[in-house]
């Protein structure tokens, strides 16, 4: 009995303990709408001096860090400074993780032990936020979130909203106590956008949570009771909630549709936008490292939250990419969340971000699009050929629902899920002529029609699968 009433307790205090962290966040909101319409000069102040704030964090702080950034003076040092720190990849982090971490007491021992043990609570050592995630490396990344970090990052992402919900505030529905949102994201995990969304629900108003593990005939009849204003998921759903409108099984009228986690095709967005015709179709690049972007308003492409962190597109050999060019990869520094720093942290990436300024009026970095990772690309002897250059074939055929494209030594392998028949000619005559485009001689490729296709444990679909793997 005794022990029961502890656990009530503990749920208790969690939850009191989630309803005053979205209390913080919703107090973090005008300033970080503020922050929408600064100028230039603004963003490079507040960028300055939040660089400035980090390193003297560090300096005092995190060993590891102090080691590496002892030559920079903090009081004179601007972000152009950044070249002249060293970089740091997912290996140094969780190597010298105890050294980085600055929360008193903090080990990444006791991190991987609380993560085992984690049902659905990620504060660990007082207000401090869990986050695990899978990347591309591996090895599974720990991050550590200070509580005014988590929310930091949130309502970075989160304020790319604030536009589209404006026509909802005109018609009576008050913004963000009656915004109905659904969720088609993650099951119960330590995933950065499960664990977000989870502590900032609104208490008053929870965000309706559906399993990107269930199949669409189950998730249908759950979105129509919902009538979501704000429909989130992940790109690869699109063909299967596309079908289900068409077939008139599916009908909702979101205002906003928010396409996460996964990177984002043009001809997914325009499938999307032919089949909500009235709803801003919008999406933006984040990490676990520290979120980093926010949805143009305009749905096309993103911005950087320059505010927030500091991102360098940069190529193989780790020198800057111009805007307008695909990069290799990128250099993050999170300015703000001071409980595990993270400097010139590389990400595989490819960022091309955009030559001119936004026609949204923002004076934030637009960034063009993510073109994938440079770890998922396909190599042929000398030949490299990224996976997206295959997928256009897969993406103009209205029948595929789901798929991954898995390389073969002399091709690739196309396994899919499909509500009919499908194009059987064309799709491997597109498919070759990608390869063949590359170089690749007598391209092979086949097909395989499966009935489900298996998912992360984040609730991602991997589109593309290297030999390597
Ligand atoms: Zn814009």
């Amino acid at each position: 009995m005794e022990k029961r009433g502890d656990w009530t307790l503990a749920e208790t205090n969690i939850e009191q303990q989630r309803a005053a962290h979205y209390a913080f966040l919703i107090s973090l909101t005008p300033e970080f709408i503020g922050r929408l319409s600064w100028s230039r000069a603004q963003i490079e102040a507040h960028r300055t001096r939040a660089f400035r704030e980090l390193l003297r964090h560090v300096q005092a702080r995190s060993p590891w860090h102090a080691r590496r950034v002892a030559h920079i003076n903090p009081s004179a040092a601007t972000p152009a400074d950044i070249v002249h720190l060293p970089t740091m990849n997912k290996s140094d982090l969780m190597e010298n993780w105890d050294e980085i971490v600055t929360v008193p007491g903090a080990s990444r021992r006791e991190a991987e032990q609380a993560l085992r043990n984690m049902t659905d609570q990620f504060y660990i050592w007082g207000d401090n936020v869990l986050l695990a995630s899978g990347g591309t490396g591996g090895r599974p990344g720990l991050f550590v979130y200070d509580w005014s970090g988590l929310a930091t990052a949130w309502a970075g992402m989160a304020r790319g909203f604030i536009r589209s919900l404006a026509p909802l505030a005109k018609r009576g529905v008050e913004v963000p106590q009656q915004v109905r949102i659904a969720s088609i994201a993650a099951e119960k995990s330590a995933h950065g956008s499960y664990v977000m969304s989870r502590i900032f629900s609104n208490p008053l108003n929870p965000t309706h949570r559906l399993s990107a593990w269930r199949s669409a005939e189950e998730l249908i009849p759950e979105l129509n009771a919902i009538q979501p204003h704000f429909l989130g998921c992940y790109p690869s759903l699109i063909p299967s909630l596309v079908a289900a409108t068409n077939a008139r099984e599916l009908e909702i009228e979101p205002r906003i549709v928010y396409f996460g986690a996964e990177h984002l095709p043009d001809a997914s967005r325009q499938l999307a936008r032919e089949t909500w015709p009235r709803a801003d179709i919008l999406t933006c690049w984040s990490t676990s490292e520290g979120g980093g972007t926010f949805p143009c308003p305009r749905g096309d492409g993103f911005h950087v939250c320059e505010d927030l962190v500091i991102i360098e597109p940069v190529d193989r050999a780790g020198a800057p990419v111009a805007p307008g060019q695909r990069s290799s990869g990128i250099y993050l520094t999170n300015l703000f969340n001071k409980a595990l720093p993270i400097i010139r942290y590389f990400i595989d990436d490819i960022f091309e971000l955009d030559d001119q300024p936004c026609a949204c009026g923002s004076s934030y970095q637009k960034v063009r699009q993510v073109h994938g990772r440079s770890l998922e690309m396909f190599h042929y002897g000398a030949i490299a050929v990224h996976p997206a250059t295959l997928e256009l074939a897969v993406l103009e055929q209205p029948r595929i629902l789901e798929y991954q494209i898995r390389q073969t030594p002399r091709g690739a392998h196309l396994v899919y899920r499909s509500k009919g028949e499908v194009d059987a000619a064309r799709l491997s005559s597109k498919m070759r002529q990608a390869l063949l485009s590359y170089g690749l001689q007598r391209p092979e490729i086949t097909f395989e029609k499966i009935a489900l296709l298996e998912r992360t444990a984040a609730g991602k679909l991997k589109h593309y699968l290297p030999l390597t793997h």
